[in-house]
């Protein structure tokens, strides 16, 4: 592996392009050949990292972390931990993501990523990203003035939980302005609050009346919009951004070694525990940033895939095929139709974990490079020509998902890939039943009692569950969303059982949230992506004349 010292270079996982820097990959989001950013290699741990990092913070993990990423001519030391202080002292709990167990004899833990400003773990990853377009933009601008200045213009379209998070990751930043489109009437009532009652004015809600795919073609032809382009610098906040997978490696450092120190109050002796991930998957960008810890050599015994209905993740690592429709299964014979016919004629199933219903997960194409870099790399010894196989191979499978609905890949990628991983799929009744589940055998009393998991977090606890237990395994399961977020799936899960009511559940910062004062702009059906563009060019126009 790499050295960490050497300055730190990325490329597009299409082959497209070398070479980029960390800035570059940061501001331009999506690369040109349609690929996503990786770092060239990834860095190893320094050989001392245990001792060294076990008593850290989790800002003092990031600091180390994000330093093997980024090199210092790029952000230079003290500026990252600045990034850093800001990025979590937005976060209700000193410990930014802390660890409680759930289930003290199966070994199952909970990684709550929910204590920041939207409640979801997108904080983590967002904070952060708002923060570096910020330093990026300011950098750029010093001794700059009128129409040299760089007005970065970030562009989103959101069913819930992104939009809140990129709002609140980029409100008040400097040189920054954010649009976010949502379908009217088709979000949460407290997810459109969480958007609408943030009255900075470099954030822009767009309540588009249309579904969520009306949003993202809005956004994609913006993005792909010639005459924009030239004017504006825009950039995307979704989960391909690479700062947001670096952002939340940490937290995969930060929750084992709160572990070890657990377990070692608990009973000093026990010395070899076997720690696994399990992780609530749609876009496969959290548990991307689990393989790059293990990678990096974090001792990970497996990482979990835990799929809702929309399985295309599960589905590939029984099979080997990545498909975005479920071929349907042979019929039997006399002709009995099996479920999978079912599947096969649906797009996006709506369950009870929207966050996850996806039908292909973008950030797999990430792992799919490393994959096809160990498999089919292995034909050359040289480092370039390596890079370049996995990207022509990266390459056609995605060409063979855009045209051929699905591609498979051979056996010896399919078991590097069961090295590392392993899935679970986990249905609305499983999920509903978790819920119930963990409210009553957390028992009534303690810190942790009557615990209510949101349906996403079940999805993950539910496959946690399913695997074998021993005293060493233990489970680290990642808790993604605060259950005030889902009230729906929690009230149908909970309702009538002994010691509820959903008012305990509320936070504070959601008290009067629905009532407050709102700043949304409506666009209609008819004023389309041509709407979107106008309020986009008036509402930076105004904003560039303000601040100077
Ligand atoms: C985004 C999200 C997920 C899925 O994360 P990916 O990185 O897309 O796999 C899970 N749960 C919640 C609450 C989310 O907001």
């Amino acid at each position: 592996m790499a050295s960490h010292t050497a300055s730190q270079k990325y490329l597009s996982t299409r082959g497209g392009s070398y070479d980029l820097s960390f800035e570059e990959v940061v501001l331009k989001g999506l690369a040109s050949d349609g690929g996503l950013f990786i770092p060239e290699d990834i860095p190893s741990l320094p050989a001392d990292w245990h001792d060294k990092w076990k008593d850290l913070s989790f800002q003092e993990l990031a600091f180390e972390i994000f330093s093997l990423y980024i090199s210092p001519s790029e952000i230079p030391p003290q500026d990252l931990r600045g990034i850093i202080q800001r990025s979590y002292s937005t976060f209700r709990t000193p410990q930014v993501t802390p660890i409680v167990t759930l289930d003290s004899k199966r070994n199952i833990h909970l990684l709550e990523l929910f204590h920041g400003p939207t409640f979801a773990f997108k904080d983590v990853a967002l904070q952060f990203l708002g923060n570096l377009f910020e330093y990026f933009l300011v950098r750029r601008n010093e001794g700059k003035t009128g129409k040299e200045r760089e007005q970065l213009t970030v562009i989103g379209a959101t069913s819930g939980d992104t939009g809140s998070a990129a709002i609140y990751g980029l409100r008040g930043k400097k040189d920054v302005s954010v649009f976010i489109t949502f379908p009217y009437g088709k979000v949460s009532p407290i997810q459109e609050a969480q958007m609408t009652t943030v009255t900075d004015a470099n954030v822009h809600c767009l309540a588009v009346q249309g579904t969520f795919d009306d949003c993202q073609d809005i956004v994609k032809s913006l993005f792909a919009d010639a005459s924009l382009n030239a004017n504006h610098r825009l950039a995307a906040v979704n989960s391909i951004n690479w700062a947001r997978i670096l952002a939340q490696i940490t937290y995969y450092f930060s929750s084992y070694f709160s572990l070890l120190r657990q377990l070692s109050n608990q009973s000093p002796s026990d010395s070899n525990p076997q720690i696994a991930f399990t992780v609530p998957t749609g876009n496969f960008g959290d548990i991307l940033a689990g393989y790059f810890a293990k990678r990096m050599g974090l001792p990970v015994a497996k990482l979990l895939i835990a799929t809702n209905s929309n399985d295309i993740l599960h589905r590939f690592w029984q099979s080997g095929r990545y498909e975005k429709h479920a071929v349907p299964a042979p019929q039997a014979e006399g002709g009995i139709k099996e479920d999978g016919v079912q599947a096969h004629e649906e797009g996006v199933k709506e369950t009870l974990s929207p966050a996850m219903d996806i039908l292909v997960s973008s950030n797999f194409e990430r792992l799919l490079w490393f994959l096809a870099h160990e498999i089919h790399g292995a034909q050359s010894s040289d480092v370039k020509e390596k890079r370049r196989i996995a990207g022509e191979k990266v390459r056609s499978w995605l060409n063979d998902l855009k045209s051929k609905d699905g591609f498979a890949v051979d056996d010896a990628l399919l078991k590097a890939a069961k090295r590392d991983f392993a899935s679970e799929r986990v249905n609305d009744e499983q999920t509903i039943e978790t819920i119930r589940e963990v409210f009553c055998t957390t028992g009534t009393t303690g810190a942790n009692g009557n615990y209510i998991l949101d349906p996403h977090s079940a999805v993950g606890i539910a496959a946690s569950v399913r695997q074998p237990t021993s005293a060493e395994q233990h489970y680290i399961s990642l808790s993604t969303a605060h259950p005030a977020k889902f009230s729906h799936a929690v009230e149908r899960a909970l309702k009538g059982q002994d010691g509820f009511s959903f008012e305990q559940v509320l936070p504070r910062e959601f008290d009067g949230m629905l009532d407050a004062e709102k700043r949304v702009r409506k666009i209609e059906r008819r004023q389309g992506s041509e709407g979107v563009k106008k309020v986009i060019i008036e509402e930076v126009e105004k904003e560039l004349r303000n601040a100077h």
